[in-house]
């Protein structure tokens, strides 16, 4: 069974699913102590765009917002209902971009990995907060200042612990290079299977040698910033060469589409709208198959790959 924010269902209802979306953001993190949006505000503006992709053949999203990043139960219950699409969350933490722990709470900071470990284990087996709404996934956020601080470090071992335990895998948002090779040790070190993990944004800086390297160990690698891209072009070469080396299985797709923004977080992202849940099938998809790859494989890594990465280990 999977669990989405209303309840648990079978594999087989995943259907076709997009792994990185986000419906609520709060780039304050913890710092915000009382809601500055209603329920009713964010659902009223996401619901037509939550409705048009389901529309258009999607099943399933991957709600990627962790506690500390907005994550809201409350909300993705009624976009569940309101829209009939599976929804997915997580639990884990947030410290990307430049926050520096902004977005990880005070009481987790101070925690040991196991005890942090536990609180996320308690939200997986017991539900997050009493709501009875369990994760799907575990999420991660390091290393965009080029290192990995003691604190991410210390996250990311506690998510490891965790997914051992839980069996939910591990999506990371890890761009640069060294930081890559750096949580790979880590995982090393920690014993974690390479199938547990899942690499967050690996097309960000579509090295596709680092790419195929990362797949040859066993990892899952996420196309993931496809609603943000300025130019579909770098992917087709990217797949094609991942097709070529037998290493599609491993590859899932997701957008970072989204979000509603809250009142505070508006003028920092003046530039940046909301970006549809549709753009993988409204645009994406008609740029690969005019570039030459096959629409049934693109399916595939939606359909099969994804309920893969989703299914407990
Ligand atoms: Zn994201």
């Amino acid at each position: 069974m999977i669990n989405t924010v209303i309840g648990p269902i079978s594999e087989e209802d995943l259907g076709v699913t997009l792994m990185h979306e986000h419906i609520l953001v709060d780039l304050n993190g913890i710092n915000l102590v009382e809601k500055t949006y209603t329920t009713d505000e964010v659902v009223d503006f996401v619901l037509p765009y939550l409705i048009d992709v389901k529309n258009k053949g999607c099943s399933t999203i991957v709600e990627a917002t962790p506690f500390g990043l907005g994550r809201d139960l409350d909300v993705l219950k009624q976009c569940a209902k309101k829209s009939g699409l599976n929804i997915i969350t997580c639990t884990g933490a947030w410290d990307g971009f430049n926050v520096r722990g902004k977005g990880v709470p005070k009481d987790i900071k101070e925690k040991t990995i196991d005890e942090i470990a536990s609180i996320w284990i308690k939200e997986f087996k017991e539900g997050i907060d009493n709501t009875g709404t369990k994760p799907g996934f575990i999420k991660m956020a390091l290393g965009d200042e080029g290192e990995i601080f003691p604190l991410q470090d210390k996250l990311l071992r506690a998510a490891i612990k965790a997914s051992l335990e839980t069996g939910l895998r591990i999506q990371c948002h890890v761009l640069n290079e060294p930081c890559v090779k750096r949580v790979f040790k880590i995982l090393e070190e920690e014993n974690l299977p390479f199938d547990n993990f899942i690499w967050v944004h690996a097309d960000a800086k579509m090295d596709v040698s680092l790419i195929l390297e990362v797949a040859k160990k066993g990892m899952w690698i996420e196309f993931d910033g496809i609603a943000g891209a300025e130019s579909f072009e770098k992917y087709p070469p990217a797949i094609r060469k991942i097709i070529e080396e037998r290493l599609i299985s491993q590859l899932l797709f997701g957008q970072d589409s989204g979000s509603f923004k809250i009142k505070e977080n508006r003028e920092e992202n003046k530039n940046q709208n909301m970006r549809p849940y549709a753009t993988f099938f409204d645009t994406f998809i008609p740029y690969c198959v005019k570039e030459g790859i096959d629409q049934e494989i693109i399916y595939k890594v939606i359909t099969e790959n994804s309920r893969r990465a989703l299914t407990l280990i």
